[in-house]
């Protein structure tokens, strides 16, 4: 069984490159009978944004990827947060100090170089690792000198090597002069030795980040390759305090059909899961269904799977180099799982005790818009469907969120634009947004679907439905109505 985790920071918005990654380590972890867990990673406070947090979970939980160990469900090796671990940090870095594999070091950033004042040079300038221990214990504790904690080089650097599940092995990067010359001072990624605890006494990134996957007992890492640079470091931490290193498998990044880095501005939508669920309604099951298939090689010719299936479908088979985002994709899963939760609420709906309801909408449908007859060439026949209609709102009724996709499926976007006073239903064309969901909880609110119609609710048809050979149910007035309400 393996042990996996999901370790943002919350530092902002779950992108959808977030989730997928957590989709893979949550995958992984079901397949295997094993456990996902959840980690924050907020060392760096200063880019900690309040309520990122919060939110975070709440889209992991929307989308179906409940943790057994992490925040709010606590588990054996919590704390799950960072900022809550720095004793543990503490003990570690002791230990790494006691064992020769660290040292103390009591340089402070230097301006590099003449005209370059901007710049700082993070490294170690005097000689720290070769200090006796004894005497930086006297500059630390006797003297209280500030330092950082930084990790020794290890001498057979050269000869190790570095697996990756999918990229076979990791290639060092040779750490530039530009690094040397880095602002970020406690970055710990510079050409001088890793920092592991900071003058402020806090882990850096990558300490905290081994020290816990260690303690986690997490098998496998999977993240994106933008991690895939520090991997070395994170190899050679295992290496000093003697432990067994995970399996790292790095995914590709996200990229659009130009194969640039994916981003808001070359998309035209928002990327983050927040506005995805609720601008474009998109469902749960649709976006892991179309994160899932981002990188990892579907074994089987059928590319609709609810969560159960891609457990139950899941290898460790990944695609090397980037991800490409088709938005045409999406919309197709969107339609095949709409339809499935259309069906199945149709198998638990009966008709009955609305059936006079349907009636009088039928009447009134049939006033208002004789085309209708093209459709439905009997009363009954349009009865019946305006039923249906009825029903699964009415059902809906109790459950907002279930009647906000149905009617996401109901009314295509295309023609609403807001103020919506127009909604399409058109059984081949699934897309949704923001106006739509907008008129449905507006409807939810104020729309009780068991007073009379009339005065509220009228059929029509226009271009776009004789086109397209369905009917139209068009909303008129429907913002007036709300507003004389
Ligand atoms: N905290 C890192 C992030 O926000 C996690 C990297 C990792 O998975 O090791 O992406």
């Amino acid at each position: 069984p393996a042990r996996t985790r999901f370790a943002p920071s919350p530092t902002g918005h779950l992108h959808i490159g977030g989730l997928r990654t957590a989709l893979f380590s949550y995958l992984l972890a079901k397949r295997t009978g094993g456990e996902f867990l959840v980690r924050i990673e907020d060392t760096d406070q200063k880019r900690l944004v309040p309520g990122a947090e919060q939110r975070l979970l709440e889209d992991l939980r929307w989308a179906g990827l409940q943790w057994d160990e992490g925040p709010q469900v606590g588990g054996p090796y919590g704390p799950y947060k960072q900022s809550e671990r720095n004793d543990i940090y503490q003990e570690h870095a002791r230990g790494l100090l006691a064992s020769g594999a660290a040292y103390r070091c009591f340089c402070t950033p230097q301006p590099a170089g003449q005209g370059t004042a901007s710049y700082v040079t993070s490294g170690c300038y005097q000689h720290c690792a070769s200090a006796p221990p004894e005497e930086a214990d006297e500059r630390a504790e006797g003297h209280k000198k500030p330092f950082t904690v930084r990790l020794k080089r290890p001498e057979d650097a050269k000869k190790r090597v570095y697996p990756d599940l999918i990229y076979g092995k990791i290639t060092p990067l040779k750490r530039s002069a530009t690094a040397l010359a880095s602002a970020d001072v406690d970055s710990g990624s510079d050409a001088a030795d890793t920092i592991l605890i900071k003058s402020d006494g806090t882990p850096t990134y990558h300490f905290a980040n081994v020290v816990d996957d260690h303690l986690m007992k997490i098998t496998h890492v999977i993240r994106g390759t933008e991690w895939m640079a520090s991997t070395p470091l994170h190899y050679d931490l295992y290496h000093a305090f003697g432990w067994t290193p995970p399996v790292f498998a790095h995914v590709g990044l996200l990229v659009d059909e130009t194969k640039a880095k994916l981003s808001k501005r070359n998309l035209d939508i928002a990327l983050d899961v927040d506005s995805m669920r609720n601008e474009l309604g998109v469902l749960p099951e649709t976006l892991v269904n179309f994160l899932a298939l981002l990188g990892w090689s579907n074994p089987t010719d059928n590319d609709v799977m609810d969560m159960q299936q891609l457990v139950q479908k899941f290898d460790l088979k990944f695609t090397k180099g980037n991800a490409m985002v088709r938005l045409g994709k999406l919309w197709y899963l969107q339609k095949h799982h709409v339809a499935r939760r259309c069906e199945e609420a149709r198998r638990t709906m009966t008709m009955e005790p609305i059936k006079d309801t349907a009636n009088d909408v039928a009447v009134e449908v049939e006033k208002q818009c004789p085309s209708i007859r093209d459709r439905f060439p009997t009363h009954d026949e349009l009865r019946e469907y305006c039923g249906n209609l009825l029903l699964a709102d009415s059902k809906a009724y109790q459950n907002a969120h279930q009647y906000v996709q149905r009617h996401l499926y109901l009314f295509s976007l295309d023609a609403v634009q807001p103020p919506a006073t127009q909604a399409f239903y058109d059984e081949d064309n699934v897309v949704s947004g923001t106006a739509i969901a907008n008129l449905v909880e507006t409807m939810l609110r104020d729309f009780d679907f068991r007073q009379p119609y009339r005065n509220s609710f009228a059929i029509g048809t226009n271009e776009h439905a004789r086109s397209s050979a369905t009917e139209v149910a068009v909303f008129e007035n429907h913002s007036a109505r709300i507003h004389a309400a």
